[in-house]
Formats: C-alpha cells, sequence, structure tokens
C-alpha cells in the first residue's frame, strides 16, 4: 500500500473518538492519534518508529509475559475480539481493552479502552495478602497485631473505603470490641470508643451475622424499620456504606471484620466481598494457630513441671524428704571431682541412730518414721554451705557430705550435730547409754587426688562408724589412715 492511501485512511481514522493506534509493516512505523499520544505518553511527531515506545512495558495480564508493540500486531492479539493488556509507564500499570483489525496485509489498527487506571494497588493487595498469610502460618503471638494491622491497611487500601477494621466478642459472646482499625486520611477513628459494646445493641446487623456471616449495605439510610439501632449508629459514626464478614471459629461466630465508606456512598462489588472474605479467613487461620500453639505451649509447660517434680522425685527419699542414695552417689562423684580441680579437702560422715532397733520395738515403727524424719530434717538444716549435702543412706543411717572442710572442720561438725540431737530430745528409754535419742558418726577428710574413689570415703567414714559404736556410742570417730 502506498503511502498515499496510507495518510488517506490515517486521516478519518485520527478523528474517532478512541485511542487509536496504526501500524504499517511495510515501512515499520506508526501513527498514533492524540487519545493515544495522551493514554502512552508518545511523542506528537506523526510517524512513530518501534523506539517511541521504549518507555513503555506491556504485559499480558494472565500470562504475565512481557511483548514487543510490534507482537501486539502481530501473533499476540485475535482479530476483531477483545483482549486485554497491562501498560507499565513510570511505575504506574493501567489495564487496557484491545481490539485489533487488519486493513490489509501491511496495514493494521488497535483500538485501545481503559479498564482501570492505576492497577498497582490491586497488584500490591494480591503481594500483602500472600506475604500475610505465608507469615501468619508461623506466627509468633507477639507478632499477630503487626499483621492484622497490614491485612486491614490492604483491604481498606485496595476496596477503596475509608474504614476498615476487627471485631472480636467476649468468652461469653454477649459483648464485641474493635480490636484492630484502619482509617483513611482524614477519618476519624472509632476503636477506643467501641470496646466491650453488647451484641444485643445490634439486633438486626447480628440477626444477618448469624444467618448468613455477611452485612452489605451500600447505603445505609435505605435501612429497614428493624434496623433503627444499626442506622443511629452508622449515623454517629457517619458511615454511608458498610460490608461485614463473619469470622468463624469451629461454626461459631467469633468475630467480623469489615469496611465502611464514610465520604461517599459505595456499591460493595463482589470483588471487595472476595477480598474481605480472603482476608477474614487469613485472620481466622492465624487465630487458630496462636490458640493451638497456646495450648501446645500449656501442655509442655505442664509436661515440664511434672518432669522436674518426677527428677525431684527421683533424688528425693520418699519418707524423710532429703536427699537419697541415688543423689548422694552423685554428689559424692561430684564434689570429690570439684575437690580436686581446687586443691580442697573433702569430708565424709555417717551417722546411725544408737539402739533404733529398740526404739521401734518398744514405740511401734509408725513412731521410728517420725524420729527419722526429724532426725533427717535436723542435718538437712545443717548442711547450709554450698555443695553441703545431706542424705538418707539407708535404713537408720544418714551420710553428710562437707567439700572444702578438713578432719578438723568436720569434727567441729559432728560435734554440732551432737547438740542439735541432743536439744531435740526425742525420749528413748529404751538406749542403753541415754534416756534420748543419740547418734554415733564416722568421718573421714582427706585432700582428695585423681584416684581418689567415692568407695574409698565409704568405707572408711563406715569403718570409723564402727569404731564409735564399739567404744561406747553417742560420739564421732575420725577415720585414721595408718
Ligand atoms: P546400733 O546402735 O548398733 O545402730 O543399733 P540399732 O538398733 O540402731 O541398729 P540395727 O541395725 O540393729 O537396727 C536398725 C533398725 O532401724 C532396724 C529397723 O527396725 C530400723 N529401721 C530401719 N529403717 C527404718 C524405717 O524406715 N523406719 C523405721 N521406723 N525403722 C527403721
Ligand atoms: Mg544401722
Ligand atoms: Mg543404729
Amino acid at each position: 500500500m502506498d503511502l498515499h492511501s496510507t495518510q488517506e485512511i490515517w486521516s478519518t481514522l485520527k478523528y474517532l473518538p478512541f485511542a487509536v493506534l496504526l501500524h504499517d509493516t511495510q515501512s515499520q512505523t506508526f501513527q498514533a492519534n492524540t487519545q493515544t499520544q495522551t493514554l502512552f505518553d508518545l511523542n506528537t511527531n506523526s510517524q512513530l518508529t518501534e523506539n517511541d515506545f521504549n518507555h513503555l512495558t506491556l504485559i499480558n495480564p494472565l500470562s504475565k509475559i512481557i511483548f514487543s508493540i510490534k507482537s501486539l500486531f502481530n501473533d499476540y492479539l485475535l482479530p476483531h475480539t477483545s483482549n486485554q493488556i497491562l501498560i507499565e509507564k513510570q511505575g504506574n500499570t493501567f489495564l487496557l481493552n484491545v481490539r485489533l483489525a487488519h486493513f490489509n496485509e501491511s496495514l493494521s489498527m488497535l483500538v485501545f479502552e481503559l479498564v482501570k487506571n492505576n492497577v498497582n494497588e490491586e497488584y500490591n493487595f494480591d503481594k500483602v495478602i500472600s506475604s500475610i498469610s505465608t507469615d501468619l502460618i508461623d506466627i509468633q503471638i507477639d507478632d499477630i497485631d503487626k499483621h492484622i494491622d497490614y491485612a486491614l491497611k490492604a483491604i481498606g487500601t485496595v476496596a477503596n473505603a475509608d474504614r476498615s477494621y476487627l471485631f472480636r466478642f467476649n468468652k461469653n459472646n454477649t459483648k464485641m470490641s474493635n480490636t484492630h482499625e484502619w482509617v483513611n486520611e482524614g477519618i476519624l477513628p472509632f476503636k477506643d470508643t467501641l470496646q466491650d459494646v453488647p451484641k444485643s445493641a445490634l439486633p438486626y446487623f447480628f440477626s444477618l451475622m448469624n444467618d448468613t456471616y455477611l452485612f452489605r449495605v451500600n447505603d445505609t439510610s435505605t435501612l429497614p424499620k428493624a434496623a433503627l439501632s444499626e442506622q443511629i449508629e452508622f449515623e454517629q459514626q457517619e458511615i454511608k456504606s458498610v460490608l461485614c464478614i463473619g469470622l468463624r471459629y469451629e461454626k461459631e461466630l467469633v468475630g467480623f471484620i469489615g469496611c465502611d465508606s464514610v465520604k461517599e456512598l459505595r456499591e460493595w462489588t463482589d470483588l471487595d466481598l472476595i477480598r474481605l472474605k480472603l482476608v477474614g479467613e487469613i485472620l481466622t487461620n492465624a487465630f487458630k494457630n496462636i490458640d493451638y500453639r497456646k495450648k501446645l505451649e500449656l501442655a509442655q509447660r505442664q509436661l515440664i513441671t511434672a518432669n522436674k517434680k518426677l527428677n525431684e522425685l527421683a533424688n528425693t527419699d520418699g519418707l524423710t524428704n532429703i536427699a537419697n542414695r541415688r543423689s548422694f552417689d552423685r554428689a559424692l562423684k561430684n564434689e570429690i571431682r570439684r575437690c580436686v580441680r581446687n586443691q580442697h579437702p573433702i569430708a565424709l560422715i555417717i551417722c546411725d541412730i544408737d539402739f533404733f532397733k529398740h526404739y521401734n520395738d518398744n514405740y511401734g515403727h509408725q513412731q521410728g518414721d517420725e524420729a527419722l524424719k526429724i532426725v533427717a530434717s535436723t542435718l538437712n538444716k545443717l548442711c547450709n554451705r554450698q555443695g553441703d549435702l545431706a542424705a538418707r543412706y539407708g535404713g537408720e543411717e544418714f551420710v553428710i557430705i562437707l567439700p572444702a572442710t578438713d578432719a578438723k572442720q568436720c569434727k567441729a561438725f559432728t560435734a554440732l550435730i551432737q547438740k542439735e540431737i541432743e536439744t531435740l530430745n526425742i525420749e528413748h528409754h529404751y538406749s542403753n547409754i541415754a534416756k534420748r535419742l543419740t547418734v554415733s558418726m564416722g568421718f573421714y577428710a582427706l585432700i582428695p587426688n585423681t584416684k581418689t574413689l567415692p568407695e574409698d570415703l565409704i568405707s572408711n567414714a563406715d569403718s570409723a562408724l564402727y569404731n564409735a559404736k564399739k567404744t561406747g556410742r553417742n560420739k564421732a570417730s575420725e577415720f585414721i589412715s595408718e
């Protein structure tokens, strides 16, 4: 086709009341009418080349594939059907309807119609929502508020609302509180005044909410008579249009999220509804997660407490409540090691009640138990330095570990025990040596080395005890190595 006839066609086409772009594949040139020039920020040159479109990015809205202006005339579009493309220009994205018409094998025309100015918001919303829902899967309890605020802002912005909010009900389901709120610029927040509001104050709202989990009103002035309280409330908050979605937790309504339009009437679209529902579901899932996590943490805490208790039990003597043999064995090993490291002496006392068989036989086993408890707690109280340990060794025998204690200090300690037991003054008329309960002790103190064994300390202290028993009882004997 010659230039002349192209110009002739163009002289008519350019006056069409929509954005038109003509392309001549032979001369590789384009012509744009004023609408197209404005839409795409094009030079007003009558003849345009491909380079004049370099500032635009053309995107297929479904596949997100980027294509060139030329391919728009060739393989991207089907002739005579409406197609959509996204055009990105200086950070703004527009959604356009496009129609293609071929005049002949070299001349084609595109007609554009703007569907949506700046669809960035929409894409941000998708991004925001997907990032929130991902974050909320692994939500920490402290973080939830930030995410709710973020989600409310996203839904408020994309739905072009003036206010968006979350309400939750109290435990017995009688009151509601506005826990989170987002407001557009220049819009009054109401969160602080909407705390612990009785649900009965909004009967119409809740009759719908309970049935359909939805409250969608485009014009609050057209509400029926039954919605008088709601109307008063909406007037107070200057709400012209309102859209709320119920939040369900195990089939029960636990709250709702919503959007208000204050400045002007809004016709809520199905897309608004779907988006609000999506945010609602994400939040409900997050609440479920948190609830589950709280329960898990509680169970864990209970388990830890039970474990601690079990450990205590395993290391404590059931009758006297002081350390048992098991915990004595471990402590002795550790304390010897520590004293080896610090070059400190260590002392061990074995303490045995005198004529306890007679005590039991005459006062009864139960009273014998009581006496054991008193003696145990007396010994335990005396062990108040770090590392000191009194344990029940078996029957009516006790052991005492005294780290960083030499023979002289240990002897003084046994004297203290003797005195304390005397002060207890537990009657024992069947003892052969006194009218009250007495104890005999054997002790052994040494500066341990790496070869020192716990058994050596025990057997030496035990042999000193045997000596104390043999030489009169109610006394302490030291083991002296030859
Ligand atoms: P000795 O002065 O030589 O130590 O004489 P003893 O009678 O104290 O010693 P013996 O070993 O003959 O008897 C220890 C008694 O301690 C035997 C038992 O009746 C009593 N006994 C051991 N364990 C318990 C206990 O758990 N409760 C009570 N009530 N008595 C116990
Ligand atoms: Mg004994
Ligand atoms: Mg005894």
